[in-house]
């Protein structure tokens, strides 16, 4: 894959001791353009001693707090600052920061406010994990960028197991669909978290391609080849996962070969009646095949009948799994993730 576009950060790109504000003139830049500063709601400590400047909102912090959390602003701290009044605001010093102010509110928020673990049932959405995950990089706070990477890991996880149940978190408190996907294959590439790229891949290899336009923006022209290859492989291996009912084969100790097989007949042409012989959905865990109660050939029709017995069941789940294995070490493959599948357990290497 390709290699990391971010260095390692340097302060020096995100904070900055120039005074751009004075005392007396609050709320004027000191050349003279009239700039309108709010006074951050939730984070103004008026026994604050550091002021932090972001966009047009201050924050009054403390020092000590950030560097008990922060290695960055910890070694930020020790700069001496020139002394004099036009560095400071409300006798504070000053930082800019060049963040966005989502973004900082979010980390001050994981610094005072939060626990140290978001229970897994409260997944954030996928930006603020994004967001933690920028803002525990960037300024070195561990406990925030673990959280981050425990939530991305769990949604796009590495262990083909844990892959079904992925998808039913994101339906329950994610939201994510096929843009976050494409977020997450920039972000994984940024941060070198190339372990998540196989899992966002198949999101995005799993949708029809005209839905690819949605995230045209985010993805560039061989990841999108890259998408459209895995789609073609996953639909193989969806039609190889239904080999059995295709070539109508039945288990050497099938029930009642006759009923399997008219079974087999009635399954085929409901998935081709519904043009679904595509996304028959290899990873979903519930799908036509192995509903409950399936009525394969309508209400109407005397269809309890034409339920596979159990062991035909079983020869089609097994082909099933055959080809979710297969598809999955092909991913790898693709996505150029060595070793894939990761030994479990280990923890995912990050820049
Ligand atoms: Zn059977």
């Amino acid at each position: 894959m390709s290699t990391p576009t971010t260095q390692e950060p340097k302060w020096e790109q995100y904070a900055s001791f120039s005074p751009k504000f004075e005392d007396k003139n609050h709320g004027k830049h000191t050349n003279g353009s009239p700039k309108e500063l709010r006074r951050s709601v939730d984070y103004w400590f008026d026994d604050g001693n550091i002021i932090l400047i972001v966009e047009e909102t201050i924050f009054r912090v403390h020092t000590g707090v950030l560097s008990r959390r922060s290695e960055f602003f910890r070694l930020l701290f020790t700069i001496p600052q020139p002394e004099g009044a036009e560095n400071r605001i409300e006798g504070c010093r000053t930082v800019t920061l060049a963040d966005c102010l989502e973004d900082i509110e979010g980390m001050l928020l994981m610094i005072y406010d939060a626990t140290p673990e978001i229970p897994a049932e409260n997944i954030p959405p996928l930006e603020r994990i994004l967001s933690m995950l920028r803002m525990g990089t960037k300024y070195e706070i561990e406990a925030i960028k673990s959280v981050a990477l425990k939530k991305l890991k769990g949604c796009f996880p590495s262990q083909l197991q844990n892959f079904p149940s992925s998808l039913q978190n994101d339906q329950a408190s994610m939201e994510m669909g096929l843009v976050g996907a494409a977020k997450v294959v920039r972000i994984a590439n940024e941060f070198g978290l190339y372990h998540l790229l196989p899992s966002a891949f198949l999101r995005l290899a799993m949708r029809h391609e005209c839905q690819l336009v949605d995230c045209i923006d985010e993805l560039s022209k061989d990841e999108l080849k890259l998408v459209m290859v895995l789609g073609h492989i996953l639909r193989s291996e969806q039609l190889k996962a239904l080999t059995p009912l295709l070539l109508r084969t039945t288990h050497p100790d099938c029930e009642s070969k006759d009923i399997c097989q008219r079974a087999q007949t009635d399954i085929i042409q409901v998935l081709l009646a519904s043009n679904s012989l595509v996304p028959i959905e290899l990873f979903t865990p519930s799908n036509i095949l192995f509903g409950e109660h399936t009525r394969w050939a309508g209400e109407a029709d005397n269809s309890w009948s034409r339920v596979l017995c159990r062991h035909c069941r079983k020869l089609v789940i097994s082909y099933r799994e055959k080809a979710r294995e297969e598809m999955w070490v092909k991913l790898g493959e693709h996505c150029g993730v060595e070793p894939w599948p990761p030994e479990q357990g280990i923890s995912i290497p990050v820049l």
